[in-house]
């Protein structure tokens, strides 16, 4: 998505292996740039029975909501990331690594929300490793719903996560996916569509 890799290009700061987009993604939001997002993966999954979809606090948040609005507004529930799993068996939970935080962290979502009624749209930020969206898979696969793709803002392509997902046969749409970036010169490059 031609918009989203220019406001990278402008906006986004290399700092190690992290791309920083807080002036516009996930710190203080752009909701025009959510609003194309949102309705360039309307476009790219138009015709997939999407009745849900899943993200992750805090950042894929305010995206989910707004790309929502291309799909018929259907509800967007977010995993919680919690302080400790609670086996009272009112939650679906899983682990996940964080990349940029270096730690585990348990995330749960209510049983109420997901079901095997539920085809899921699973939205966020970032994919880089790809453990996030892994354990939102696991909490989909916990509830016997059914996972219909993976829309993400910034794909990190060379740390494989998306391909590890490709391969496993999910349907991953990445609206800027990033093959190389330069922390010294700050140069990034995007993958050819
Ligand atoms: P993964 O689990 O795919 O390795 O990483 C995905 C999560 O890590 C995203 O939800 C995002 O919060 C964070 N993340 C990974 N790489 C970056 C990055 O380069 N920049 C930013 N801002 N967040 C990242």
């Amino acid at each position: 998505m031609k918009e989203l890799e220019d406001r990278i290009r402008r906006d986004g700061i290399v700092k190690g292996g992290v791309l920083k987009v807080d002036a516009f993604l996930n710190h203080q939001c752009d909701v025009e740039l959510f609003d194309a997002m949102g309705a360039e993966w309307a476009r790219l999954f138009e015709g997939a029975p999407i009745n849900k979809i899943l993200t992750i606090e805090a950042s894929g948040i305010g995206i989910a909501c707004i790309a929502a609005r291309h799909f018929g507004n259907a509800p967007v529930v977010f995993a919680k990331k919690a302080q400790s799993i609670n086996l009272d068996g009112e939650q679906y939970s899983t682990t996940i690594y964080s990349f940029t935080k270096q730690r585990e962290f348990p995330v749960i979502v209510g049983r109420r929300f997901l079901s095997p009624d539920d085809h899921i749209l699973i939205i966020d930020d970032f994919l880089a490793n790809g453990c996030a969206l892994e354990g939102l898979i696991a909490l989909c696969e916990s509830a016997g719903a059914t996972v219909e793709g993976i829309g993400i803002g910034v794909e990190k392509g060379f740390q494989g996560g998306g391909d590890k997902l490709r391969a496993a046969g999910y349907r991953v749409e990445s609206l800027a996916r990033i093959a190389a970036m330069d922390a010294e010169t700050g140069e990034i490059a995007f993958v050819e569509a």
